[in-house]
């Protein structure tokens, strides 16, 4: 009797698993076990918790020139992915990094910028972490972790109260591992799916999209010390310039139409970065 029902759990899961199963927008199906609602909830747990041990950036000029460039992709996502705002903040560490997460947060540390040179390599980055939220990948990593005693574990202690543990355990699988020292990177395929996405995304603001591919040249060149989101032995910085120039006709054209509808954003990069 218990072995049948059991099989009967099993089978319900299974269901459920089906019915969670979502496409994202590049066509790839993935799971979706969570409402948005309950994502954009972690993202706050975890965005809050960030600020709390990561000093903020006081700069003026620099922290101006981060939320024009954010400002500027933000503004011109396409109406299906468009939310009406998006919370900036660039932290005062010297580390190439950067996130965003659900509900509609953004974290730029200040020691990306020495890598992203120019507002458009800037932008190719804020392109590249919105688009991982767009596409819903942090749903998609907990879905599967969820699968797991990690991720049951995880969501125990976010409905239960989010505990220090328990958010620690979020952030982790929200993306957020150097805070933690658990890492989580995005799988290749999702990586592809937010390098094709964010190019895009800045084109379509007015930012020139080839400069996407010196941003992954400069990530290259800075060597040793990537933080999770972009310490990727997977993909390579080499294969990610292919999948951004398999990319770079279309882009090109968007980019095309911004400057033409007058799309050309002016973010004054602080002399002293
Ligand atoms: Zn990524």
């Amino acid at each position: 009797m218990k072995k049948r029902l059991l099989g009967v759990a099993a089978f319900l899961f299974s269901l459920v698993l089906v019915a969670a199963c979502a496409t994202s927008p590049t066509g790839r199906s993935q799971l979706q076990l969570f409402s948005s609602q309950q994502l954009n909830e972690m993202g706050q747990v975890s965005y809050r918790k960030m600020v709390q041990e990561v000093p903020e950036e006081k700069d003026r000029d620099v922290n101006r020139y981060v939320s024009c460039v954010v400002g500027a992709v933000t503004a011109s996502l396409p109406g299906s992915v468009a939310r009406t705002e998006w919370k900036v903040t660039v932290f005062d560490k010297d580390e190439v990094n950067a996130f965003a997460l659900p509900g509609g947060y953004i974290g730029i540390y200040k020691g990306l910028l020495k890598v992203a040179e120019t507002k458009d390599q800037l932008a190719a980055v804020v392109g590249h972490e919105i688009a991982h939220v767009t596409a819903e990948h942090p749903n998609a990593r907990l879905s599967t972790q969820y699968t797991t005693q990690a991720g049951l574990r995880v969501v125990g202690a976010f409905l239960g109260g989010q505990g220090g543990g328990g958010s620690r355990e979020i952030m982790a699988l929200l993306g957020l591992g150097s805070q933690v020292g658990i890492l989580l990177p995005f799988s290749r395929s999702q990586e592809a799916e937010a390098d094709v996405l964010g190019l895009d995304y800045m084109a379509r603001a007015g930012f020139d999209p080839r400069a996407s591919i010196d941003l992954w040249q400069n990530m290259a060149r800075s060597g040793g010390g990537k933080p999770p989101e972009f310490l990727s032995t997977h993909p390579s910085e080499h294969s990610r310039i292919q999948t951004l120039q398999g990319r770079m006709p279309e882009a090109m054209e968007l980019y095309r139409r911004a400057r033409q509808q007058n799309r050309i954003p002016q973010c004054s990069r602080p002399a002293g970065l």
